[in-house]
């Protein structure tokens, strides 16, 4: 097998037997001819060429044998956990999920008579105690939004797998590039296309790569489900990832910058960031990382967290991850906003957190950007 750039330029890639072009050609049609054919080729039963070349190269990237992708980060979630989970079945989920998913279980599980528990900690220990006679998937999330801890993923596989439960990860954060729980045991992994994958802050996508015989379920709920992706999204997601180790690399190399300087500096509380060696998870993250990722978090010491974001100048207060620029957040005003402040004080997220998508600009820049946005704090 080719080595991991390679495997970004190269795998899944559709051969254009007419024009002999090195992409991947575009087909955009919603009406195949059947006469003849083997399967039936339609959008939304997740098989166009498109679809298929994007997610033969995710399968391959993922280390995984099989995946799929979806139209959203949650269309992927959700068509995953309804394809293993239904009346009178329970489900565990570890602390410090993105709020959209907590949201996700909050409205949707009680009604399909789902029950689920949230772990009180990310460690294995508290994890495993959640486990039922009912139980039927464990799903992580590592490193989680927006503190950045580390949920040991072998741990929590080996764990799950004696229990006879399925486990799912939210890979989103890491990025292939950074880690690839298939290979650590894990049965599933999921991702917001969105962010790292897609990459340039100009698409909207989900995937699900894993184990054949579970994606064959996934797949029958997904085209039930409908959340397919069209072939021009298709088409630039396949692009972004071509690039995805060059700029996650750089991300890396730019948050482990950022997270050195935030730490050090006297006008900064609290640095969230897995990198650091201080960061209590720091030796987990080691054990399973590549590099530690684009996403930091912060608190500026006495001072609020909008008040601080209007003094940035390059650096944009903005919603979602993962694209060139850097951005900034509050998750008590957007991501975890529907919390409140007692479910955010019960997930250890503060008013005045910060959280930062680290981008590829020249890291100068960034850090000239913070500083005179803490002197004119
Ligand atoms: N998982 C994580 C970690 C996310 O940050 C997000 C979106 O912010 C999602 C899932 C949901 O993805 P999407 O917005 O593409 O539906």
């Amino acid at each position: 097998m080719n080595r991991f750039p390679t495997r970004c330029v190269h795998a899944g890639t559709m051969h254009d037997d007419v024009k002999k072009g090195i992409n991947s050609p575009i087909y955009t049609s919603t009406s195949f001819e059947f006469i003849d054919q083997k399967d039936t080729v339609y959008p939304r039963y997740l098989n166009t060429p498109n679809e298929k070349a994007v997610a033969e190269k995710i399968a391959s990237l993922e280390n995984a044998e099989s995946a799929l992708v979806f139209s959203s980060g949650m269309a992927a979630i959700t068509t995953v956990l309804f394809s293993f989970l239904g009346n009178g079945d329970h489900a565990v989920f570890q602390k410090g999920l993105y709020g959209g998913t907590s949201h996700f279980l909050d409205r949707e599980f009680k009604r399909f008579g789902i029950s689920y528990t949230v772990a009180d900690s990310q460690s294995v220990e508290a994890i495993a105690s959640c486990i039922r006679d009912t139980t039927r998937v464990v799903y992580i999330e590592t490193p989680s939004n927006p503190l950045l801890s580390i949920t040991h993923i072998k741990a929590v596989a080996d764990m799950a797998r004696k229990a006879g439960v399925i486990t799912i990860i939210d890979n989103t954060f890491a990025s292939p590039v950074n880690q690839q729980p298939a290979s650590l045991g894990i049965d599933l992994v999921v991702h917001s296309a969105t962010k790292y994958m897609g990459g340039h802050s100009d698409i909207l996508a989900g995937a699900v790569a894993g184990r054949k015989e579970l994606m064959e379920e996934v797949y029958q709920t997904g085209l039930n489900f409908g959340g397919s992706l069209n072939a021009m999204t298709l088409y630039l997601l396949e692009r972004s990832l071509k690039t995805i180790h060059v700029r996650v690399e750089r991300m890396n190399h730019n948050a482990m910058e950022m997270a050195h300087f935030l730490d050090m500096h006297p006008g900064i509380k609290q640095v969230n960031y897995p990198g650091l060696p201080a960061h209590p998870d720091h030796e987990v993250a080691v054990s399973q990382m590549k590099g530690f990722g684009g996403m930091l978090s912060f608190e500026v010491e006495g001072v609020g967290s909008i008040e601080f974001q209007k003094k940035l100048k390059l650096i944009k207060p903005s919603i979602s991850l993962g694209g060139l620029e850097t951005i900034c957040c509050s998750p008590a005003h957007t991501s975890h906003r529907h919390l409140g402040p007692e479910g955010r004080k019960a997930e250890g997220i503060s008013e005045e957190l910060i959280r930062l998508s680290v981008g590829i600009e020249d890291v100068e820049d960034l850090k000239e950007d913070m500083e005179q946005a803490l002197q004119a704090s």
